[in-house]
C-alpha cells in the first residue's frame, strides 16, 4: 500500500497495557502488521525482503516516524492481557506469513 494512503487512513493503533504501560504498535493495512519502533521492526513482507538485501525499511516504519501521537489511534488493556494478545498477534502474522510463503 502507498505511504500516502496509509497516511490518511490513520491505520496505526497503539496498544497500551495497563498499570505497566508496557506498548504494542500494530498497523493495519491489506494484512494487520506488528511494528516495533524502538528496533525498528515490522513483521511484513516488505520489512523482511528490504531488510534482508539492505534496502532499508518498509513503508510502515517510514511512516511512523513521520506521524504525530494524535494521528494514533490509542487502545487500552491490561496487563493480565498481555499474554493473550501477543499470542494472537503471532498466531495471525505467522498464519499470513505461512500464506504469503505457499503462494510464491
Ligand atoms: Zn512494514
Amino acid at each position: 500500500m502507498k505511504i500516502e494512503k496509509l497516511f490518511k487512513k490513520r491505520y496505526i493503533k497503539e496498544h497500551i497495557f495497563l498499570p505497566s504501560k508496557r506498548r504494542l504498535y500494530t498497523i493495519v493495512s491489506n494484512e494487520e502488521y506488528w511494528i516495533e519502533p524502538n528496533i525498528n521492526f515490522c513483521s511484513c513482507k516488505g520489512y523482511y525482503f528490504k531488510h534482508k538485501n539492505g534496502k532499508g525499511i518498509c513503508n510502515h516504519l517510514k511512516l511512523l516516524a513521520l506521524i504525530n501521537d494524535n494521528m494514533i489511534e490509542t487502545v487500552k488493556f491490561t496487563d493480565e492481557e498481555y499474554n493473550i494478545f501477543l499470542y494472537i498477534l503471532i498466531k495471525d502474522i505467522t498464519r499470513y506469513a505461512l500464506k504469503t510463503h505457499l503462494n510464491n
